[in-house]
């Protein structure tokens, strides 16, 4: 019978051709496969496996060596230190996406009670862990896509929040229903479409979530034409924008006469969240 140690080794030599993180990725697999964490796997190498566990960590192996994302064959992410359930009909959230998280959180207080909406909300982990860490606001997740909606809602459930679902197109279940937030929130696809085919991630996540058109800010701009519909006075709005449309995102931004707006840098120094303090 194969053991951990061995199955791990083995693993990590497949992985190895394409990750940088071949045992780190291994581990994680087998963690998945056994139930165990990496810390016990790493301490009982010679644990054996049982025949089905040897052969789903096989299944596995051979799928993230295809190059599907390691998110998508374990089904979960880790977003703002909370494990989120993903599948491939959503967005696997990134760390670029932390910031605009910690920009909403710092505006607002515990007892924060107004209301927010996530649009395009995908997975749910922005407004999610958004309403898991401010209990009293009232949160709306929208997306135009019923599946994704489907995989937010496991993850409310995951992490005990109660958000209001809608589906729909950009800002329109918003107006149909006649809401005015204070905070909105968005992960919008910002990608120019000519673009998409050579990109990596375009390979297995959903165009529906990238796909930004010509200029990559056709979605963008459509959200901030009607913004004043659905927003209450004073209301906060933060984006995220892609690295090279800060400035026509200001652009669009200063024609709506806010009080504020401003773009901000991600940690490699790209433009990447918009802010309209309206
Ligand atoms: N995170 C992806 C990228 O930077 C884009 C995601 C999106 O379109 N919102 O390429």
């Amino acid at each position: 019978m194969k053991t951990v140690a061995a199955a791990l080794r083995a693993a990590t030599q497949t992985l190895g051709a394409g990750s940088d993180t071949a045992a780190l990725d291994a581990q994680l697999l087998l963690a998945q496969v056994s139930g165990r964490g990496r810390a016990w796997l790493l301490t009982h190498g010679d644990w054996p496996l049982t025949p089905p566990q040897a052969r789903r960590f096989s299944a596995l192996v051979a799928r993230s060596a295809r190059g599907e994302p390691l998110a998508y064959v374990r089904r979960r992410q880790a977003f703002f230190d909370r494990d989120f359930h993903v599948s491939p009909a959503v967005l696997i959230p990134r760390p670029e996406s932390e910031q605009l998280l910690e920009q909403a959180l710092a505006h607002t207080l515990h007892d924060f009670s107004g209301t927010v909406a996530d649009v395009g909300t995908g997975s749910g982990a922005l407004g999610i862990a958004f309403a898991a860490l401010r209990p009293r606001a009232r949160v709306i997740l929208t997306d135009i896509s019923p599946a994704a909606l489907a995989v937010a809602r496991v993850n409310a459930r995951r992490h005990g929040v109660w958000p209001t679902f809608l589906q729909g197109d950009l800002l329109d279940p918003l107006l149909a229903r006649g809401e005015r937030v204070d905070l909105l929130l968005a992960n919008l696809p910002y990608v120019r479409s000519a673009d998409l085919p050579g990109l990596e991630i375009s390979r297995h996540e959903p165009w529906t979530a990238l796909d930004g058109g010509a200029e990559g800010m056709d979605l963008i701009r459509r959200l901030l034409e009607d913004l004043r519909c659905v927003s209450q006075p004073g209301a906060l709005v933060l984006l995220e924008i892609g690295m090279q449309q800060g400035a026509e995102a200001l652009r669009l931004a200063r024609a709506l006469r806010p009080r504020q707006a401003q773009v901000y840098q991600d940690l490699a120094g790209l433009d990447r969240v918009l802010r309209v303090d309206l």
